[in-house]
């Protein structure tokens, strides 16, 4: 059985390694970050457990650039936002507040363009501009802290508190509500990017035909609407207000490249 301690040391290890793969800022060592930062870095450790960050740096800036191009067209571009990939065979992608986005290799190798990863991208980059899963931690915290009898004292906001809070909203997932505004404001976002706002539904798709018992999908499943609720939800949205672009060449090549580089 692991110590508190070691599971201190693997957690802030973790968060470590995150910062410094995706050449972050390693704010959980920061004594001025944010509290939504320090949140968001033990929640990206508990998130990442015992998975690693892929060792590639090609495929890695690739990912950092075009999701910090695609953040920083929201209103909280100023965030020190991190795209990493995570080397697992699932099917997910996880936000973590502070500006943290990780997607899976499992799930970069079914999607078929730039435009389908800016999709993917963007319902993250939503997450943490609308502070889901941020909100919800802190409104666990302060209950435990209220069930504890404990003084919301900065003691109290060590990594592994931390860490234990944002475990429950990773495995049990946000409200519905939440994922549907991730959804439809991400479509916009990927609009104004330039990108086909139509992607979401190609990726979408990809999803609805992964078998139920499917274990690589067996998070994400279990964390989000079904893939066919979010897309009757997204077909509401009046589509011929937003602008339909066909993938550049430059786009489809340098995407070919990236998913031979994983
Ligand atoms: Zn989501």
């Amino acid at each position: 059985m692991k110590t508190g301690k070691s599971v201190r040391l693997l957690t802030l290890y973790a968060a470590m390694a995150l910062s410094l793969c995706v050449g972050g800022v390693a704010s959980a060592a920061n004594a001025a970050a944010s509290d939504e930062e320090k949140v968001g870095d033990a929640a990206a450790a508990k998130i990442l457990g015992s998975m690693k960050v892929i060792n590639n740096p090609t495929a890695q800036t690739y990912l950092n650039t075009l999701g910090a191009s695609i953040a920083g067209l929201t209103v909280r571009a100023n965030l020190a936002w991190r795209f990493t990939i995570v080397d697992s065979a699932d099917l997910n992608a996880f936000a973590a507040p502070g500006g943290i986005v990780m997607v899976t290799k499992g799930l970069l190798k079914i999607l078929d363009s730039e435009d389908e990863l800016a999709a993917v991208l963007s319902h993250e980059i939503m997450h943490v501009v609308r502070k889901h899963h941020y909100n919800v931690i802190v409104r666990q915290r302060l209950a435990d802290e209220l069930t504890q009898k404990m003084a919301a004292s900065e003691s109290n906001q060590s990594m592994n508190a931390l860490s234990n809070v944002s475990s429950v909203i990773y495995a049990r997932g946000l409200d519905k509500s939440a994922e549907f505004e991730a959804d439809f404001q991400g479509i916009q976002l990927l609009a104004k990017a330039g990108y086909d706002p139509a992607a979401l539904i190609g990726v979408l798709e990809k999803l609805s035909k992964i078998q139920a018992g499917d274990s690589r999908a067996e998070l994400l499943f279990a964390t989000h609407p079904a893939a066919l609720d979010r897309m009757d939800q997204i077909a509401r949205i009046n589509s011929e207000s937003l602008p339909s672009t066909s993938p550049s060449a430059l786009r489809k090549t340098r995407f070919q490249t990236f998913k031979s580089a994983l």
